[in-house]
């Protein structure tokens, strides 16, 4: 297990309340965040002192999908974000 610490990425989070899941929910906003790519804009920490984050089970994205989250634009990307939602 190898992880990035600095630079301009955020490492994957393997701690509490995370434990290195790849994708996580934003309840409120029905935002589904890709974890290995997160980006400041994201506001994950926002997100978990908010008390809005969920977990996915399996952790993939098209569970994410099935349960009516939207991929967040910034780690996901809009192109990425595109092709999951056809
Ligand atoms: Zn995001």
């Amino acid at each position: 297990m190898t992880m990035k610490i600095g630079g301009a990425d955020l490492a994957r989070r393997y701690g509490i309340p995370l434990f290195g899941s790849q994708y996580c929910g934003d309840i409120k906003q029905k935002k589904v965040h890709d974890l290995e790519k997160e980006k400041m804009s994201c506001n994950i920490d926002e997100m978990i002192a908010a008390g809005r984050l969920h977990y996915f089970h399996p952790d993939k994205i098209k569970q994410a999908l099935k349960e009516g989250y939207v991929p967040c634009k910034y780690c996901i990307g809009n192109n990425r974000r595109k092709s999951l939602l056809k």
